[in-house]
């Protein structure tokens, strides 16, 4: 299992992951080893399904062509809600 343990992410890697997976900037290396992460992990797979959702908010914003601040604006709000996730998993 010592291979296993090599790929395994912490919750806020996995959350950093995430965020550069919405913008396709993930390794093939890097998704397998957040799918794993998600495979184990509850918080971050609903974490991950939200954000998702963001982001598709984010893509239909852009096919209204909406201002580059309503869209900063949905940029924050994902990032800001990475930084909750990765805070309330240093308090467990
Ligand atoms: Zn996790």
């Amino acid at each position: 299992m010592k291979g296993i343990s090599l790929m395994k992410l912490s919750c806020a890697e996995a959350a950093e992951l995430c965020t550069k997976a919405e913008y396709k900037e993930t390794s093939l290396r890097e998704k397998i080893r957040l799918k794993l992460h998600l495979y184990f992990c509850r918080t971050c797979k609903d974490y991950h399904k939200n954000n998702k959702k963001l982001s598709g908010l984010l893509k239909k914003a852009d096919l209204k062509t909406c201002s580059s601040q309503e869209k900063e604006h949905l940029k924050n709000k994902i990032k800001s809600e990475h930084s909750q996730i990765s805070q309330q998993q240093k308090k467990q």
